[in-house]
């Protein structure tokens, strides 16, 4: 049987009632998380709540369960599906009404939870991965979790389309993140990366990475860089919650070159595996 989390309530994905009416359906009007789970354990599980209420009340939506109340469902949920390794998703959407760009701020928020199979990276992250650049088109809130992601799906589609990983987003001011993943470059020992405002979604991973490279004492400059600041990186690599540190072996589309998956980016895979043990008892 398939589970879902649905609301407060845990049931076979056959009895899942999804309203046409619910507001993620029509304006992707909704915020979400995707949660790792290593070893049986929520992996950062109060960062990614933080995160998912601050999302909530960015764009109004008032999640109607206590921070606590919302983690013991998640826990509940993951018992019950038995999750070893892999990660939970979790999405709140604005609730169900008669179609209306308007909200009343009435609405009542949808809870739909289910887990996600572990995707198998450690390939990408021995070899890296090839990086499509291209314009970042989407909107000026890219800080909320939003599940309205079609800038994101596009520049994804773009990048498999020319036989790359990931696509790197840029704007006028500077490379952003990547469509499902924040950057980071390397040069003489230190760590590059767009700050954490409103272009950019402050991955999880990121905030991890910025911990362990000042356990490491690796200087970090958190400042937006033109794209053709990518052809003189010395290495190179992408985060996320899936992902956890990619290396970018090549740069394609409106930037070309290739990196070596470098020394600094090695190290900072060691120490993230080393904190994920750490955190979750995990023997990864
Ligand atoms: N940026 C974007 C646009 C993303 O979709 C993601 C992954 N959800 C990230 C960055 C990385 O965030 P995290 O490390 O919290 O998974």
């Amino acid at each position: 049987m398939t589970y879902v989390l649905f609301n407060d309530s845990i049931l076979d994905e056959a009895d899942v009632a999804i309203s046409y009416k619910d507001r993620g359906y029509h304006f992707g009007d909704g915020v979400y998380e995707v949660i790792r789970v290593y070893n049986e354990e929520f992996f950062t599980l109060d960062e990614h709540i933080n995160r998912l209420y601050e999302s909530a009340a960015k764009i109004e939506i008032t999640i109607p369960y206590e921070k606590n109340a919302l983690k013991a469902m998640l826990h509940e949920y993951k018992t019950k599906v038995q999750t070893v390794n892999g990660s939970i998703y979790l999405q709140v959407t604005r609730g169900v009404a008669d179609r209306n760009h308007l909200y009343t701020k009435d609405e009542v928020p949808v809870i739909l939870g289910f887990d996600l199979p572990d995707k198998g990276v450690s390939q990408k992250q021995e070899q890296g991965v090839a990086a499509y650049v291209t314009e970042d088109v989407r909107w000026l809130r890219c800080d909320i979790k939003s599940i309205n992601l079609l800038g994101n799906v596009m520049a994804k589609r773009k990048a498999y389309d020319h036989d790359c990983d990931e696509a790197i987003l840029y704007r006028d001011s500077g490379v952003t993140e990547g469509s499902s993943s924040n950057l980071f470059l390397v040069n003489n020992q230190t760590l590059y990366t767009h700050p954490a405002n409103n272009l950019i979604l402050n991955g999880i991973t990121r905030q991890e990475i910025l911990a362990i490279a000042s356990e490491l004492e690796l200087a970090v400059i958190e400042e937006p860089f033109p794209k053709e600041v990518l052809l003189h990186a010395e290495e190179a690599f992408i985060s996320s919650t899936s992902l956890e540190i990619v290396p970018v072996h090549s740069f394609k589309g409106d930037i070309e070159t290739t990196l070596n998956v470098g020394p600094v980016t090695k190290k900072l895979q060691y120490a993230f595996q080393e904190r994920v043990t750490k955190k979750t008892n995990a023997s990864v």
